[in-house]
């Protein structure tokens, strides 16, 4: 089952076109790699699938419901609650945390499973223990963002996206504010969630990252999909210039 599909997505801003017809699916246990040239339209394309942009046209469903639809050249959106429920599918993982500064780890996690998803708080607090225990946190439930070191914090985002229980997770360049000793712990989270069968889509530069972990690698330039397929494909023995020159450049 798909638990993404996106068909024919367009989005300008102003007169420039960032997103020229694209799709993209993404199977239930699948780990899809986007990879770019920085202006590619990648963060644009997460920002569509999660509703935080609208696109301009195409269609998007979520485990086969249809949320967005194309008519006559018009992407038709739906009502905020129902797009509101869309996003219970998903989890998302920035560059930057986003964090509440005000909130202590354990309620960063556990607001709003307990606010918005009205579950039981008992149930909510052990889940969010565990998944501290899970991103190696299990001493700072207490402790508030600004205590915290990048990765420190981004582990508690991912913490956070997963206490809502989502079908499928979003990262968008998770570890491109750390160092690369926290780096290499952070993707190592990711990797165990690979491990695990999550369903995630990951913008990164990480290439080897991109290379062990993906089920499939998407290269994006210039608002279209160049080229996607196996890492060996794509990272491998990439077919297209264009992503034999991004990958020349990352070295
Ligand atoms: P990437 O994530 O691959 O670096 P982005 O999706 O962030 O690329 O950006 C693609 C293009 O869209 C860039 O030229 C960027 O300047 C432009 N862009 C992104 N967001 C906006 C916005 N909110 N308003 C105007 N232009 C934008
Ligand atoms: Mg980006």
């Amino acid at each position: 089952m798909n638990i993404l599909e996106m068909n024919h997505i367009k989005k300008k801003f102003d007169e420039k076109t960032v997103l020229k017809d694209i799709s993209l699916s993404v199977k239930e246990g699948e780990v899809v790699s986007i990879i770019g040239p920085s202006g590619s339209g990648k963060s644009t394309l997460l920002r569509c699938a999660t509703f935080l942009e609208r696109a301009d046209d195409g269609d998007i469903s979520y485990c086969g419901e249809e949320v967005v639809k194309s008519q006559t050249g018009i992407a038709i959106y739906p009502e905020k609650k129902i797009i509101r429920e869309a996003q219970q599918n998903f989890g998302l993982v920035f560059q930057n945390f986003n964090l509440f500064p005000h909130y202590s780890v354990l309620k960063n996690i556990t607001d709003a499973p307990i606010c918005n998803q009205k579950r039981a708080k008992y149930e909510v607090f052990k889940e969010a223990r565990e998944l501290l225990k899970k991103v190696g946190l299990e001493d700072k439930e207490n402790a508030y963002p600004c205590e915290l070191s990048g990765g420190q914090q981004q582990r508690v985002a991912i913490a956070r996206a997963l206490a809502l229980k989502p079908k499928m997770l979003f990262f968008d360049e998770p570890t491109s504010a750390l160092d690369p000793e926290i780096t290499a712990g952070i993707l190592r989270v990711m990797k165990g969630l690979a491990e695990e069968k999550m369903t995630m889509v990951v913008v990164t530069h990480e290439i080897e990252f991109a290379k062990a972990v993906s089920d499939r690698v998407v290269f994006m330039d210039g608002g279209v999909i160049v080229e996607e397929g196996t890492p060996e494909e794509v990272i491998d023995a990439p077919k297209n210039q264009r992503t034999q020159e991004f990958l020349k450049k990352l070295g």
